[in-house]
Parts: C-alpha cells; structure tokens; sequence
C-alpha cells in the first residue's frame, strides 16, 4: 500500500463513539463527529501554514484551530450542542497517526483522556501531539490535503453535510486570502472601500477582517484594555468597523479595531466615540441616565491601545466620522 493510501485508510476507519440515544444524528452516520471535524481544521492549518511540524502543541496558540473547528461544526451540528478540540484532541491517541506527548514526568492514561473535557486539563499532561511524519508530509501537498479531506468527508458524514463542509473549507481559504489582501492593503494609502471585496463571499470577508483585526490587537479590546481568551481559545473581542461595513464596504485595518462586547455596543450606539488624539469620548446620555453601565463611562478620556504599528492605527477620518455621525 502506498502511503497516502495507508492514511485514507486509516481516515477512513476512525475510532468514533457511536450514538448514545440520538445524541448524534444521521448527519454524521449517528457516531461522534469531533475526531474528523478536529482533522478538517487540522488541514486548513498545514495550507495556511500555522501548523509548520508534525507536532501540535497545546502549550502554544490554539486560538485559530479551535475557530476553524467550531466554524465546521456549526455548519452540520445542531445549535446550542457545542464542543471544542478538547475533546478529539487526546482523543485520537487511539488512532495510529496520532500520539500525545505527554509533559515531563508524565504518564497518559486511558483515564486521563477519557476524563478530559478542557484543554487546560489537557495541558496538565500533554505537550502536544505528534502526527506521522509521512502524513505531515502527505498534508503539506494540495492534492493529499485533498485526498484526505474527501475521506474524512464522504466516510463521516452525509450527503448534504458533506456539502457543507465542503464549503466551509472553501470559505475558509477565501477568508485566509482575504486577511492576507487586507494586510497588503493596510500599507497602502486609504482608500474608501476594498474593491476585491467582491471577490469574496460575505462569511469568507467576516473571517478574513475577523482574524486579522482580533490578531493585530493581540485580543485586547481597544477601549477598556481587557483581554480575556479562555484555555479552550475563544477570545471575548469582535473585530467592530468603525463606519460598519454595510455603508462603507470598507475592511481596511484602519477602519478596524478589537472591541469587547460591551465596547462594541457601545461603539456601535454612539455611547464611545475616540477623539482625534486618540482618547475615549462618551456620549453625554451616559451620564444622563442612572442606571447605565457605569464601566462605560469611567473609560472617559482614556487613551485607547492601539496596535503596536501606528501605520495600523485606526484611521483619524474614519473616527471624525463616527464623532459626527453620533454627535460626540
Ligand atoms: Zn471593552
């Protein structure tokens, strides 16, 4: 057998838990879908290359593989049943290509795995994982990435999942070559909108202008300064336009910056605006009544945390812009 064939083989007969009282659906063959959802992800970041070496770490980021992993689920698992790579992560130390490293003076269990459900548990006894070299090596070529994923997809799941899942894979190249025009484009002069954008489907531009805002910010909110990214990798900032995308068909970086929920809120009504040298304005109505949220207006006159690179910072005309438009 050759080598690539060995691995399809092997995608193709993976360890999955089967159905315990509907739990899982005939969308993905009535067995766990994580094992396969976790893979597809895997192979996004081989292509992207953010995964560069056969060993994944969990000590390290796992911010963008635990996104691309919920963007596949989401797109063939009911809503409101959630998951994260904490759980086929460990998990696929029963499959051949795949082995957890454990940390140092550590020994990996078979009840260690089966009891982990965070990956801050997980990183108490694993460095990472080490795929097979042979399969990185297969991952690095567009057509093994290719082969491999068709296996995971027509052996896993259904039809019409399958077709989703497709998609998102596409979606998901889209939205990395999007981020990657958009960061060409934030050393350019201003230009109103980004023409190429219509190149782009809608949820491959929300990702691409997601990723790179959210990662120029390091997760920081630009306004209050908090910075909150759980052990699982899911980070509390947006990426917020400044004048919102419907209007100005503008993801330029300068017409971006991270914001936590509430200061995107708050952004977004015009209860925040940012001054021309760049400090926190808050509307007057703040204080007008009581019981509004008091943490908005302490934030008054503060200077705001801009991206370390000031040809990135978000644009003063953009912020004039807002200013008048909610009369700050
Ligand atoms: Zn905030």
């Amino acid at each position: 057998m050759t080598e690539l064939a060995t691995y399809i083989h092997q995608f193709a007969h993976l360890r999955r838990a089967n159905a315990r009282q509907g739990h899982y659906c005939g969308t993905t063959q009535k067995k766990a879908p994580h094992k396969p959802i976790l893979l597809l992800a895997v192979l996004d970041l081989v292509a992207r290359g953010v995964i560069t070496s056969s060993f994944i770490e969990v000590t390290g980021d796992l911010i963008e593989l635990n996104d691309l992993f919920n963007l596949y689920w989401r797109r063939v698992m009911p809503l409101g049943q959630t998951s994260s790579i904490a759980f086929p992560f460990p998990r696929l130390n029963s499959e051949p290509f795949w082995e957890l490293v454990p940390q140092p003076g550590c020994t990996i269990t078979p009840a260690l795995i089966g009891n982990t459900t965070s990956v801050s548990f997980l990183r108490k006894y694993a460095l990472g994982a080490r795929m097979d070299e042979d399969l990185f090596r297969i991952m690095q070529i567009p057509e093994g990435r290719e082969a491999l994923r068709e296996t995971l997809l027509q052996s896993c799941f259904s039809e019409d999942a399958c077709v989703q899942l497709r998609d998102q894979s596409v979606i998901n190249r889209e939205a990395f070559d999007y981020s990657r025009l958009l960061e060409e484009k934030s050393h350019l002069p201003l230009v109103k909108e980004i023409l190429e954008a219509d190149n782009y489907r809608p949820a491959a531009r929300d990702q691409g202008f997601r990723k790179i805002v959210v990662n120029t910010y390091d997760h920081r909110c630009a306004m209050c300064g908090i910075r909150i990214v759980t052990p699982d990798g899911y980070t509390a900032v947006d990426a917020a336009h400044i004048i919102p995308w419907r209007e100005s068909m503008n993801d330029d970086i300068r017409n971006g910056m991270a914001l936590c929920k509430l200061c995107h809120w708050g952004f977004d009504w015009g209860m925040l605006g940012v001054s021309d040298s760049y400090t926190v304005i808050t509307s007057s109505s703040i204080s007008m009544v009581p019981n509004f949220a008091g943490p908005l207006q302490t934030l008054s006159g503060r200077g705001i945390l801009p991206p370390q690179d000031e040809a990135i910072w978000p644009a003063r005309e953009y912020l004039a812009e807002h200013r008048k438009r909610w009369r700050l």
